[in-house]
């Protein structure tokens, strides 16, 4: 079975999952993109379409890869997508090609966005988070609260180390530039950081990254630790409990630059 992210617009990555004959895509934004990836690997049958959330960027193929291949669309049963879905939610069960695929939900960046699991036997888990998750960081709060994105987090956070975290944009430096200023004694982080430059200069993915990675250098899954927890107070000193750290961390980063 072949993981790969694809490339689309600036920064955004549809994943793909595939083997000899078959194929599931998360999140296409551009379907020219999927339908030219396609065109170069003959034989393949789309199958099904798994969506994490309703912004453009995840969603804009959705029409014309249906209408080009009929492949069903999964997608959050509280959200909106420009064709019809089939709606899941949290603690919901997909089946797909020997993979089994737990539905999580995870509120925060939009109010129904889900994050799909996934276990196949003899491989490492992988977890399609769209914009809730990124390496380094999390995704901005349009539609939910600091306290639904800090359990959205933990509940990723929680799942096995081996897995493997399938974001949906190469957002990683800028977010690592970040989690430096945040956590500098850092030394997971800073080692991390260079590996990532490197990728980077080759125009390599930095994705995907493992859980257990994210847990020793993303901020966003540390807030409740000491060094991060007096970092964020000393940018906005009243936050003392840990939904506060945590929103403090959010804002700090949407003014970093
Ligand atoms: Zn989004
Ligand atoms: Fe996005």
């Amino acid at each position: 079975m072949n993981l790969i992210p694809l490339p689309a617009f600036s920064d955004n990555y549809i994943w793909l999952l595939h083997d000899e004959l078959r194929l599931l895509a998360v999140d296409p934004g551009d379907g020219a993109a999927v339908l030219a990836w396609m065109a170069q690997h003959p034989g393949l049958k789309l199958e099904h379409i798994w969506v994490t959330h309703h912004h453009a960027d995840h969603t804009g193929g959705l029409l014309a890869l249906v209408q080009a291949t009929g492949a069903q669309v999964h997608g959050p049963a509280l959200e909106k997508l420009p064709v019809q879905h089939l709606p899941v939610s949290g603690g919901q069960i997909l089946h797909w090609n020997g993979w089994t695929c737990e539905v999580i939900d995870v509120p925060g960046h939009t109010a129904g966005h889900v994050a799909y699991w996934c276990q196949a036997a003899g491989q490492a888990p992988v977890l399609f988070c769209g914009d809730t998750l990124f390496s380094g960081g999390c995704g901005r709060l349009f539609e939910g609260t600091p306290a639904q994105m800090l359990q959205s987090l933990d509940r990723l956070a929680a799942l096995p180390g081996d897995t493997r975290v399938c974001c949906a944009h190469e957002y990683t430096l800028s977010n690592l530039n970040f989690a430096l200023a945040v956590e500098p004694g850092n030394a997971d982080l800073q080692a991390y950081a260079q590996r990532c430059e490197r990728l980077r200069a080759e125009l390599q993915p930095t994705l995907p990254v493992d859980l257990s990675t994210e847990r020793a250098i993303n901020p966003f899954l540390r807030s409740r630790l000491p060094a991060l927890r007096s970092a964020a107070q000393q940018h906005t000193p009243g936050a003392t409990d840990e939904v506060s750290v945590f929103a403090a961390l959010r804002q700090w980063k949407n003014d970093f630059r």
